[in-house]
């Protein structure tokens, strides 16, 4: 590892730090933290700070809520745009039992022992993901708007695209804390924004989303603007999708490539994207989890909505990106940036490795344009759809012995109760849409 605890005495004692956050995340992807100063970090480095983990959504019971926070060494790091006097640095936290045992409620423990399951047969998976935010424009008193700040579309520059300013700062900010940035741009909606940053082992990239969204929100806060990961905050215009690109590599190698095979994949390719159709309905309420994650998987909005895929065009759940060599890598395009990273990449590693221990066969390509598809057409094809709603995926997840399996009962079982309470919730409301449709009619 890169830290040793003595490094982090000196970085925190060279660098003035004053406050350090012990980071980690809920089953329901939400950043939790538990302050300390620099007096009680050797405290925090011998693993015996505390929290009560009865107080955080979905953790535990309260006869076993004592929770011991484990820093991973190596994620320290200050965050830039803080106070330059008394600064403040990160650690993220795996969660123990007070038994000494790894909290089974703690999702990146889920994430770690699938990584373990892929090392014991060789594989290492490597992930970019690509997140989509928006920019709204804030009130008096910092709340968001549902304005967009500019009218900027796709790779616009210039003047109309004034939260090129917010992005750029941004991009500057992660690069500090260590991210290499390949590219930032407007995306198609108004206010729509991708940042995309280099792909990485598995571990690593879900540490790198969690601290991506609260930079990206920090940072908008300080132009005056607000940054939401919500899938689809705005009707009729594209939703916020968090593309994960993925590969294998085995013995330093990168395991996609085949280059005598016609589209350049090898073997192990094939198998992983067929793990990843079998059980993508049984994993949609992990990648897609909130009611409106499904207002996003409609129709003409480039986002998916039926179960295929394709080395030729953009449409389908899964494209096979033209990069070659190094960069060949299958890219899966219905997650949205409202999911928990660690219980979304555990869940499609599973499912990659299940498709490679059982010699899934991978289904025909579909090169033709899936939207213009008559349903017959699809039907003949074998082309089924995505869930199209959070209660389609939550059954769909209900009867998954892949997904229980990934996320150990703890997880499965908090996550689909807590899930189907919220979609009871959003069931039950009677909508302006119903208003403007119904009251008058009837
Ligand atoms: P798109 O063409 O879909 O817009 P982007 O260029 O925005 O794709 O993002 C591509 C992502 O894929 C980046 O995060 C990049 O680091 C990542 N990537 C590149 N090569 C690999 C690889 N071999 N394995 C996993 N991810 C990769
Ligand atoms: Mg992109
Ligand atoms: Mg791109
Ligand atoms: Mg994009
Ligand atoms: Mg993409």
């Amino acid at each position: 590892s890169k830290y040793s605890k003595q490094d982090i005495i000196n970085l925190v004692e060279d660098n003035g730090v004053k406050f350090i956050r012990l980071q980690f995340t809920d089953i329901f992807g939400a950043l939790k933290n538990v302050a300390i100063t620099d007096k009680q970090l050797q405290k925090a480095l011998n693993n015996e700070c505390m929290f009560d983990g009865s107080s955080i959504e979905g953790f535990v019971r309260i006869e076993e809520s004592d929770m011991y926070l484990r820093p991973d060494l190596d994620s320290f790091v200050i965050f830039p745009w803080r106070p330059q006097q008394g600064k403040v640095a990160r650690l993220i936290c795996d969660v123990y039992s007070p038994d000494g045992t790894p909290f089974l409620g703690d999702p990146r423990n889920v994430l770690k022992d699938v990584i373990k399951e892929a090392e014991e047969l060789g594989y290492t998976l490597n992930v970019g993901p690509e997140c989509e935010f928006f920019l709204f424009e804030t009130d008096d008193k910092g709340q968001p708007k549902l304005e967009t700040q500019d009218q900027g579309g796709y790779f616009d520059l210039g003047p109309v695209d004034l939260g090129e300013n917010a992005r750029r700062d941004m991009s500057l900010m992660l690069e500090e804390m260590g991210f290499e940035i390949e590219a930032s741009h407007h995306e198609v909606a108004p206010g729509q924004n991708e940042i995309d940053f280099k792909y990485s082992d598995a571990l690593t990239t879900a540490d790198n989303i969690m601290t991506f969204k609260l930079v990206v929100k920090a940072i908008a806060q300080r132009h005056g603007l607000y940054a939401t990961f919500m899938p689809k905050p705005i009707l009729g215009i594209n939703g916020s999708g968090m593309h994960i690109n993925m590969s294998l590599n085995k013995d330093g190698k990168n395991a996609f490539v085949d280059e005598s095979d016609k589209l350049g994949l090898s073997e192990t390719a094939y198998y992983f994207i067929a793990g990843l159709m079998k059980h993508i309905k049984a994993m949609a309420a992990i990648t897609n989890p909130i009611v409106n994650s499904y207002k996003r998987l409609v129709a003409g909005y480039e986002a998916p909505v039926y179960i295929a895929w394709s080395a030729k065009n953009r449409s389908p759940l899964i494209r096979v990106p033209a990069a070659r060599g190094a960069g060949t890598r299958i890219e899966l395009r219905c997650p949205d940036p409202s999911a928990n990273p660690y219980l979304t990449l555990a869940c499609l590693l599973k499912a990659g490795l299940d498709g490679i221990k059982n010699k899934l066969q991978v289904p025909n390509s579909t090169e033709k344009n899936i939207f213009e598809m008559s349903e017959e057409e699809r039907l003949e094809l074998g082309i089924e759809n995505l869930p199209s709603s959070l209660e389609e995926a939550i059954n769909y997840m209900k009867q998954s012995e892949l997904v229980k399996e990934t996320l150990g009962t703890h997880i499965f079982n908090n996550y689909v109760k807590a899930k189907q309470l919220e979609w009871d919730q959003y069931r039950t409301q009677i909508s302006q849409w119903e208003i403007d449709n119904y009251l008058k009619k009837y």
